[in-house]
């Protein structure tokens, strides 16, 4: 496979499109208004290759929360800014095999891995007591936000507070995963509950599209270099341990069998995101709000296992 290859790149990828459009499985999430009010027949794909060369089908610009996907871009700033040792002395690297918002620890007492709420909520701890800890919470949010923005090659990216709202009046299971944490030492010291979940759900709700949502898939595909700005986000060694926990853990309790037949580092997300990885090739962003009962988009699914029918993208597809 060559990126020049774009023209045939594209005719595939929409052929791919169209087959999917029919698959009509599955609700959006329901758990708040915002996203159950989501219309089931939005489909949209977005690539971005690692050369910048993009191309965009169906209702690529509808704006979405990115909810889960934003656990792969925390941690990896985190990566980035505090190094893996401090990042994984207060989370694990493992699967949990249990359900993405589930109250357990590991043997460790930490939580399993960053791409569950209990990691991910860790994770948001370590920013917010370790990153520049002389940031007030109004300056830490603008540096998330930009970093993002950086990723996205200055695609717009917005804010959702009505979304923000509503994750914090119907997180009680954030709220008791936060409490768990604190009474297990999870956290780095001087975090508080209220604080750390007040910035978890600003990232939950963060308003991208597929457009954007494929420009940040293709930074992590180029080792943290943005494929539309050339700028340098993020360090390869943090992107390297991003993608492996994608890899691994990114597709809720689907992430074995989705490692099985797709073989790429992906993490979907409840609004019907799904950010997938091409290491060295591209990114690509998919949302349809439908879900399965593990909480992936169902045509996000298909399509993944669509594309790597047609392309030996799987990780050992080049034995
Ligand atoms: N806001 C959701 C929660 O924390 C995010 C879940 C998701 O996208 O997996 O429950």
């Amino acid at each position: 496979f060559r990126i020049p290859d774009f023209p045939d790149l594209r005719t595939t990828i929409e052929k791919i499109f169209w087959e999917c459009r029919n698959v009509e499985d599955g609700f959006p999430a329901s758990y708040i208004p915002q996203l159950a009010k989501m219309d089931k027949d939005y489909w949209g794909v977005s690539l971005c290759t690692i050369d910048g060369q993009r191309h965009h089908i169906g209702d690529s610009e509808i704006n979405f929360t990115i909810q889960s996907c934003s656990k792969p871009l925390t941690y990896g700033l985190a990566l980035n800014e505090v190094g893996r040792t401090a990042v994984h002395k207060y989370v694990g690297k493992e699967p949990s095999g249990r359900m993405f918002n589930s109250l357990t620890l590991d043997y460790n007492s930490k939580p399993h891995n960053p791409m569950i709420n209990s990691g991910a909520i860790v994770v948001c701890g370590v920013i917010l007591a370790l990153v520049h800890p002389e940031m007030d919470s109004a300056t830490k949010f603008d540096f998330v936000c930009q970093y993002l923005k950086a990723m996205a090659g200055n695609d717009p990216i917005g804010f959702n507070n009505s979304v923000f709202l509503s994750e914090k009046s119907s997180g009680n299971r954030n709220f008791a995963i936060a409490f768990h944490l604190m009474d297990n030492h999870c956290f780095p010291e001087k975090v508080k509950v209220k604080d750390v979940l007040d910035f978890y759900f600003q990232l939950c709700s963060f308003e991208v599209n597929c457009q954007s949502l494929a420009v940040i898939a293709g930074t992590l595909a180029n080792g943290g270099v943005c494929p539309t700005t050339g700028e340098k986000v993020l360090e390869a060694e943090a992107v390297r341990d991003v993608l492996t926990l994608m890899h691994s853990c990114g597709m809720y309790d689907y992430s074995g069998e989705f490692a099985f037949f797709v073989g790429l580092p992906a993490k979907s997300g409840v609004s019907g995101a799904t950010m997938v990885v091409v290491p060295n090739v591209m990114g690509l962003a998919t949302f349809a709000p439908p879900l399965d009962p593990m909480g992936n988009s169902y045509k996000g699914l298909k399509f993944c296992k669509e594309l790597v029918n047609v392309y030996n993208f799987h990780r050992f597809d080049d034995l």
